[in-house]
């Protein structure tokens, strides 16, 4: 199939490539040329464990994909998947302006177009935002009747930065919407390689479907987190309380492991969206999830009230940062928690040393006050305490920690054998 893909982001990026080596022509459209450029050399803009050979792989070899600014690149496409960032506003509310232009932007060249063609929804929204929304604006700037001559659907996306292509390849699940039937077979038929269920429902219960997905992800994180913080006070483990629960099928194990909280561009932001527009346009106040937001704010701030009960004043102490990224195997610090809690730390008077394997660029620009280290070693050198935030790999050498204070966010080490060698404290075990 021929499909343009609008974003070049984590998801644009990542469901190109995928599409483009399952044998999918694809041309990824997005208003950044340094991303389009650096795509067409067949350099991948974001860090994504495998994503560069298959990019150089798909644009080099066998010309699968190719990247420009030209939304009129679309015409030469049956499909459209809209991929663009949709970020919170400072209310919490999501800030649709991408949608917004790239949907008229699709509009726009798709009047020019006679054969049918599909537009998808994959970037994240509240329920609702297509019908509402993206169907009168390429109703308007496309001047087609849309359901018979431009097809609509929504396809989310679920895929785990970290692991992105393994998940976007190899979903648990494929949803799709379809506000014409059509559409959903042309979406459908784009899957026809893969079998894990497919659910086609309507396009606001396949946005339902993605927005109750991250509550519920977030839910489980603040559950556990909740339960960490009544176990540290018990005496108990949280780690072996979750492994019990874990073996139960109703609940499972995954994303039971209690730490500093969830991040990243998507959870966060999705649960305030959620939280936003129940209360202010459909007037109903989901307590559980005002709860669930409000404990993962102040988890990450016992880190800090962690470092005072052994350090005192932070003023002029010397805090180490290991791991800036909300979650290993990836660059992203969107809404990490390391980034709020060194915030916090810098207007406290504390001296960062921080170290990321991959997320140390962005870090660097929007924390300019903290000295970045080139490697873990160096920043926990002449350290008063150690902060664990991310759990890379690397952090798990225990020669790194040998005579520190430590306060371990993600149970990167054994509690037992880490009292042996340092002055250890977890977050909430
Ligand atoms: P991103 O910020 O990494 O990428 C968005 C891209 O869209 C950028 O390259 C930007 O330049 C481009 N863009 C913005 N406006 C444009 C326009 N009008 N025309 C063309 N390009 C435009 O964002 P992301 O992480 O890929 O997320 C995209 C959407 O997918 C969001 O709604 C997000 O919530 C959702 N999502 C993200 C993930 C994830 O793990 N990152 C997973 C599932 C769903």
């Amino acid at each position: 199939m021929r499909i343009s893909i609008i974003g070049a982001g984590y998801v644009g990026l990542v469901t190109a490539v995928a599409l483009a080596t399952k044998g999918h022509n694809i041309i990824v459209i997005d208003v950044d040329n340094i991303k389009v450029d650096a795509i067409n050399r067949g350099e991948s803009p974001i860090w994504e464990e495998g994503l560069d050979e298959l990019l150089l792989n798909c644009v080099r070899d066998d010309g699968s994909l190719k990247a420009s600014s030209d939304y009129g690149e679309i015409l030469d496409s049956d499909v459209t998947l809209i991929c663009v960032d949709t970020i919170s506003k400072s209310d919490g509310s999501l800030n649709l302006s991408n949608i917004e232009d790239s949907v008229k932007g699709i509009g726009t060249v798709l009047s020019k177009k006679r054969d049918y063609h599909v537009v998808v929804t994959r970037s994240t929204v509240i329920p609702g935002t297509t019908r509402n929304l993206i169907v009168p604006l390429l109703g308007k700037y496309s001047g087609k009747q849309v359901g018979s001559e431009l097809g609509v659907a929504v396809n989310p996306e679920f895929m785990q930065e970290g692991k992105a292509l393994q998940t976007s390849s190899h979903p648990d699940r494929i949803i799709i919407g379809e506000y014409d039937r059509k559409a959903g077979d042309m979406v459908r038929g784009i899957y026809d390689d893969i079998s894990v269920p497919i659910l086609r429902t309507d396009i606001t219960t396949a946005e339902m479907i993605k927005s109750a997905s991250n509550a519920f992800l977030t839910t489980k994180i603040s559950f556990i987190n909740e339960i960490g913080n009544i176990c540290q006070k018990l005496g108990i483990d949280v780690y072996t309380v979750a492994k019990g629960m874990g073996f139960d099928h109703r609940i499972g194990d995954q994303f039971l492991n209690a730490g500093v909280g969830f991040g990243g561009s998507c959870l966060p932001k999705d649960l305030k969206a959620l939280l936003f527009t129940s209360v202010n346009d459909l007037s109903y106040r989901p307590r559980l999830l005002e709860a669930v937001y409000d404990v993962n704010r102040d988890q990450a701030m016992r880190m800090i009230e962690l470092a005072e009960q052994k350090l005192g004043n932070l003023a002029n102490k010397r805090i180490s940062i290991l791991g800036l990224a909300f979650k290993p195997n990836t660059a992203d610090i969107r809404v990490a928690p390391a980034i709020e809690i060194i915030r916090r730390l810098l207007e406290k008077g504390a001296l960062i040393a921080a170290y990321d394997p991959e997320a140390m660029l962005d870090a660097r620009r929007i924390l300019p006050q903290a000295r970045y280290c080139d490697s873990a070693i160096e920043a926990v050198s002449d350290s008063d305490c150690v902060l664990v935030l991310t759990e890379w790999n690397e952090f798990r050498d225990e020669s790194l920690y040998h005579g520190k204070v430590v306060i371990d966010g993600r149970r990167i080490l054994i509690p037992e054998r880490a009292k042996a060698f340092c002055d250890y404290q977890g977050i909430c075990w």
